[in-house]
């Protein structure tokens, strides 16, 4: 296992973090819970290999999570690591409500507090929350009353969102972030990166394998890694590119067996800061552009042609289009779609007005791909 400095904070950190958002499940009746001893003997093995830092947040595994982290880090693990909970700030109705929601996760943990306090999922519109229910004032009596060591933030948005956010508060101790070769210019994107990393800001970095997408690439991708002279497979690509950067300390991966964690482990024995050589960094732009290419609808997701006067969600249903295009899972696009027709979202809502085609920027035959789209799905479903 590699360790970093975490930022300026003055102590070191594993380079893999465990994201407990995918823990070992077992059904009950026909409810998937989390089975707590395949869990804890999981979360605990991973520290004895040399993981120090444990993310949670209070809806994973439907508020399961933080109690089963709380179990396994009893008999000594609490010592050994960072430990990060985050605020659930859809829950936050009045101000008092975020004081009562953190006492709730440190019961629900069982610590006197934790190491970061996150806000969960944060946003342009979030931030707006926070800032009128006086977010820093939290946070400080959080700090100063010893139930909290450092606040942070979780992010997803895009750029301008991120450096609003970045920049409004002077105690950030931390910021996570989507981060992802493919990911390179979405989210906080490696400018919001480099900011963070300029302000002293450490971040750690979620999804870094898409949710698991880019650990099973399609042909074109898999041809790519089996041609380059580097021998990684496309797991090691993934987080090798991450672990390159400076400002990023720890690199969550969400774990459900010891397979995973066993491989992920003798992964991380290897990555360094700077390990990638230019010819590598080249590689994975070339791995972003094969992905990229199977994108068959080239919209930018820059919502000129919305609203559509039928309400069709012209972006989302070219995003869930390209998406099960770009890693070749059709099922991914069927269960978006299939949600999109419940709300009246979809498609076959068009009637032609072309409206959506004279705004958008790309000349995009949008009434065509729509067409083409719900047909191909309506052929699948038969
Ligand atoms: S052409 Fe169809 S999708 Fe485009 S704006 Fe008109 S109704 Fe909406
Ligand atoms: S205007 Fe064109 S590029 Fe922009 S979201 Fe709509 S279809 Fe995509």
């Amino acid at each position: 296992m590699q360790y970093v400095p975490f930022g300026k904070h003055g102590f070191d950190v594993s380079r893999l973090g465990f994201g407990c958002m995918r823990l070992p499940t077992r059904m009950e009746g026909d409810k998937q819970v989390v089975d707590q001893e395949a869990a804890i003997a999981l979360i605990r093995r991973g520290i004895d290999g040399g993981i120090t830092y444990v993310d949670t947040a209070y809806p994973y595994h439907g508020g399961e999570s933080e109690i089963v982290v709380g179990k396994a880090l009893k008999n000594g693990y609490r010592e050994k690591v960072t430990l990060t909970t985050k605020l659930p700030i859809w829950a936050v109705n009045e101000e008092k409500d975020m004081n009562r929601l953190l006492d709730e996760q440190l019961k629900k943990l069982d610590v006197p507090y934790v190491d970061f306090y996150l806000l969960h999922a944060m946003n342009n519109e979030r931030m707006d929350k926070m800032i009128a229910f006086h977010y820093k004032d939290f946070l400080a009596q959080a700090v100063r009353d010893g139930r909290i060591k450092r606040p942070g933030f979780s992010f997803h948005d895009g750029k301008e969102a991120f450096l609003r956010i970045l920049h409004d508060y002077d105690n950030w101790g931390m910021a996570q972030i989507q981060f992802n070769y493919l990911d390179d210019q979405e989210q906080a994107t490696v400018d919001g990166l480099r900011e963070a990393g300029r302000m002293g800001i450490p971040l750690v970095v979620m999804e870094p394998l898409r949710g698991g997408a880019l650990a099973n690439p399609p042909k074109n991708v898999r041809e790519l890694m089996e041609n380059n002279p580097h021998k990684r497979s496309a797991v090691e690509w993934a987080f090798a590119y991450i672990a390159d950067y400076p400002e990023v300390a720890t690199i969550l991966s969400g774990m459900s067996s010891r397979q995973q964690l066993d491989d992920n482990l003798r992964v991380f024995d290897t990555l360094t800061v700077g390990g990638m050589t230019d010819a590598d960094r080249q590689f994975a732009k070339e791995l972003k552009q094969a992905y990229l290419s199977r994108m068959p609808v080239k919209c930018t997701a820059c919502q000129y042609c919305q609203p559509c006067p039928q309400n069709v969600h012209i972006p989302d249903i070219f995003q869930a289009y390209n998406s099960a295009k770009m890693f070749d899972d059709p099922g991914r696009f069927r269960g978006r779609y299939r949600e999109m027709i419940e709300k009246a979202f979809d498609a076959s809502n068009c009637v032609q007005c072309g409206a959506c085609e004279a705004a958008c920027p790309q000349h995009l035959s949008i009434i065509d791909w729509l067409q083409t789209i719900d047909k191909e799905y309506r052929e699948t479903e038969k």
